[in-house]
């Protein structure tokens, strides 16, 4: 579909055509409002899109890094079952912890690991805990980091069994640097005596199935949500400019005035009423004309990023494993989590083939940034073979992704940092920044789709939404109903 031509002074420009900038749009389009929207990359649905690989007559579809879908917002769920109908289906999940080459459930299952690691190191790890709950319980030891945090709820053996290493691989520093916003975020609710709780059938009354056992998951791939969106905004008239970006934004110190873009067939001024952005915020900052004051471009250099490396390997294999997701915590494993599309859907490889997803997580230029595709898979085989997974003679074909702001890094001063660019940015009054890389916050989907929609009734109302608090509720991750279709 050839790039529309870019209106120069629509109502609203969206920066960024990921799931918060489209749900924007969508919103927008719904209530009459025209959008245009500005992506850099060919093809639209940011981190949340699905890539399309052909080999011969076979297709591979494949998620980067697949998504599941989970929200406690009855209208998200709505929102997405309007657009795919049938498409739009329940998944059992099943993930694991692969450690010392066996296998343990996430979240951790008490039996199992009882079975797996023996009673003595059991034993080891009852005892961290109450040691722990004393140390943070009664003598009320401050949680000032996420090492404290996970330290005070699962004792010390537990959390460095699996949350600490894992946390570390993610982020790359040490966890007693990590802010304990991300355990609230990640691991919140749950702790050493729920799980023993729950071992022992002192759960309770079973309530509905909770996202541990089931998700919902679209046929062909997450990708499909916001091709839908996409199709949509096309045909009310919001235009999508793809492969374009913006390389100046204009302000005079109360509002955006105007934004330089570039197209692929030049520079092109817009001057929008409004302007959403969605763009990596550090990224957004360096465009500023004039720039903010020194402090508030401190502040934006001292928030970093994590980026990621993902290899996707196409297989001769009709399964690996049953497993949706397998997470491999030890430091001497170079990657941190694998997956395999089709059991998320069966559609997403040829029958009686599969495909293997593999994530490292790096910071942009480091060793396993800059490594290529062979040596990549060179580092990978050794594993697959030794554990039984996959034979290089099955391997089929191999893909090489780089993302580089993947992760906004919670580090001890994130909040420090944010908070002195936040209060800059307020004298802005035509801008609504908005999203994972737009706000420098870790959310998954469902919180990006909901800040795109308070963005438009914003916009829409002239009301002020607090943003920050989409997804701040404290049992996101784990736990909570899981909704049924409506149709
Ligand atoms: C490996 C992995 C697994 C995940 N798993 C899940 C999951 O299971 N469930 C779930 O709900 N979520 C999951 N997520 C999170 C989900 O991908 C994000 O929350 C979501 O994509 C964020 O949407 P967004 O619109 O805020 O940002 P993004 O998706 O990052 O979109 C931002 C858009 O802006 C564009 N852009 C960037 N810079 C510029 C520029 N300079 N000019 C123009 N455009 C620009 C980008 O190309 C992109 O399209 C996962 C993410 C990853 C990386």
């Amino acid at each position: 579909m050839p790039t529309p031509r870019l209106e120069t002074e629509p109502a609203v420009l969206i920066l960024g055509a990921g799931p918060a900038g489209l749900a924007c749009a969508m919103e927008l389009s719904r209530k009459g409002v025209h959008s245009t929207v500005v992506e850099r990359d060919e093809q639209i649905g940011g981190l949340a899109k699905t890539l399309t690989f052909k080999e011969g007559d076979d297709v591979f579809l494949t998620d980067i890094g697949p998504h599941r879908f989970f929200s406690k917002n009855q209208y998200l769920y709505d929102f997405i079952e309007d657009l795919l109908q049938e498409e739009w289906r329940k998944v059992p999940r099943l993930t694991r912890q692969f450690v010392d080459g066996k296998y343990f459930n996430y979240p951790v299952n008490f039996q199992q690991v009882v079975k797996n690691l023996g009673l003595w190191r059991s034993a080891r790890i009852g005892v961290d805990y109450v040691l722990a709950r004393l140390r943070y319980g009664l003598l009320k030891k401050p949680l000032r980091t996420f090492e404290d945090y996970v330290v005070a709820n699962f004792g010390r053996s537990l959390a460095e069994f699996s949350m600490i290493n894992y946390s570390e691989k993610i982020w790359g520093i040490p966890c007693a640097d990590i802010h304990p916003d991300w355990a609230k975020q990640r691991i919140s609710g749950l702790n050493l005596w729920s799980v023993f709780k729950n071992a022992i059938g002192l759960r309770g009354k079973k309530g509905p199935k909770s996202l541990v056992d089931e998700f919902y998951y679209p046929q062909f791939g997450t990708g499909r949500i916001y091709e839908e969106i996409g199709k949509h905004l096309r045909k009310t008239g919001t235009s999508i400019t793809t492969g374009s970006e913006p390389v100046k934004v204009r302000h005079d110190g109360t509002k955006i005035t105007s934004v330089d873009i570039r197209t692929p067939e030049g520079i092109v001024t817009v001057r929008p009423q409004k302007l959403v952005e969605s763009v990596p915020l550090t990224r957004f900052l360096e465009l500023l004309d004039p720039p903010p004051p020194p402090p508030v471009q401190q502040a934006a250099r001292n928030l970093k990023w994590r980026a990621q490396v993902y290899l996707f390997l196409t297989l001769n294999k009709d399964k690996v494993t049953d497993d949706n997701w397998i997470y491999f915590p030890s430091k001497d494993i170079p990657f941190g989590r694998t997956s395999e599309m089709k059991n998320f859907s069966k559609d997403m490889c040829p029958p009686g083939k599969t495909s293997f997803f593999i994530e490292f997580f790096a910071f942009e230029g480091d060793a396993i940034w800059s490594m290529t595709k062979e040596q990549l898979v060179d580092l990978v085989m050794p594993y697959f073979e030794k554990w039984g997974f996959f034979t290089r003679a099955e391997v089929r074909n191999a893909y090489l992704l780089k993302r580089a702001h993947v992760y906004p890094v919670y580090d001890s001063t994130y909040k420090q940092n944010l908070g002195v660019i936040q209060q800059w940015l307020e004298q802005l009054q035509n801008l609504v920044y908005i999203g994972r890389p737009g706000r420098f916050r870790y959310t998954n989907q469902d919180h990006s789709l909901e800040m795109g929609i308070i963005a438009s009734r914003i916009l829409l109302e002239g009301r002020k939404y607090d943003m920050d608090t989409v997804g701040s509720e404290n049992e996101y991750f784990e736990k909570g109903p899981i909704y049924e279709k409506r149709i």
